[in-house]
């Protein structure tokens, strides 16, 4: 039986004001979880969720941290702990990008996105260990990865790698995890409507769209649903990477 009840869950969201990360806050808060909405810099847009949340009776609480920063991790999971009591759920979404052919490539975007989208979920995930384990009530923890993780894309060697690293990271913390009850898998949305993808030309559009068998881009809340099924009834799936991409062919 599909049980989406997260009643008395706490539930942490990175990325969480725009975007796939705030569909998934939503879908969570909707499911019955507390949630904690994290941001980097757009507050106000972190805010309107919590509103949202609190709008049909959820409980939320924003706070700001840079991901790729381990003591501000560190306080964003003491936050939520202090706050809510209790943390089940972790969900690593934060993610940027800074495409460029390799061959024109400036170090400091190769760091930014590797920084951001592979250290961030390293440091997360270090720092909610503790507490999640001296709960002793198992886990959750979904990283938010990409199928450029899966199979490379031209102009994002940077964010390419960083998603693969997700990935490997992800599969490598289910088996560490497992016997704790902690299930840790990563999903790889394709090409959904957000910002990060808005800034694409139409051309570039074109071309995306003509590569995915749906022929059509996915929406945040099409993420969400996956991620919303991953933090709540898929008990005996660790480890696992799932794409959600309408079938598109890199
Ligand atoms: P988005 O609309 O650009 O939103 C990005 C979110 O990440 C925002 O909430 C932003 O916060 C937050 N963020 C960025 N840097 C951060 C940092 N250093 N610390 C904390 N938060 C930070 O992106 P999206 O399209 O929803 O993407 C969400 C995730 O899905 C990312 O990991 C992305 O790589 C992945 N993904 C997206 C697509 C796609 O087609 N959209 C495809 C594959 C994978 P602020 O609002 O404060 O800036």
């Amino acid at each position: 039986m599909m049980i989406m009840d997260l009643t008395g869950k706490t539930a942490l969201v990175t990325g969480a004001s725009r975007g796939i990360g705030r569909a998934t806050t939503l879908s969570l808060a909707r499911a019955g979880a507390a949630v904690v909405i994290n941001y980097s810099s757009n507050e106000a847009a972190a805010e309107a969720v919590k509103k949202e949340i609190e709008g049909f009776g959820g409980s939320a609480l924003v706070v700001r941290a840079d991901v790729s920063d381990y003591s501000q991790c560190e306080n964003l999971i003491k936050s939520a702990v202090d706050h809510f009591k209790r943390i089940d759920i972790l969900v690593n979404n934060a993610g940027i990008t800074r495409d460029n052919l390799l061959a024109r490539m400036k170090t400091e975007e190769w760091q930014e996105v590797i920084d951001t989208n592979l250290n961030g979920v390293y440091n997360c995930c270090r720092a909610i260990l503790r507490p999640l384990l001296k709960q002793k009530s198992g886990g959750r923890i979904i990283n938010v990865a990409s199928v450029a993780g899966i199979h490379g894309n031209s102009g994002q060697a940077n964010y390419a790698a960083s998603k693969g690293g997700v990935i490997a990271f992800s599969k490598t913390l289910a088996k560490e995890l497992g016997s704790r009850d902690i299930t840790v898998n990563a999903v790889a949305p394709g090409f959904i409507e957000t910002e990060m993808t808005d800034v694409l030309s139409d051309e570039m559009k074109e071309q995306v769209l003509s590569r995915i068998a749906l022929g059509r881009l996915g929406k945040p809340q099409e993420v969400a649903e996956v991620i919303l099924f991953l933090a709540s009834s898929a008990g005996y799936i660790t480890g696992q990477v799932i794409s959600v991409d309408g079938n598109l062919s890199m």
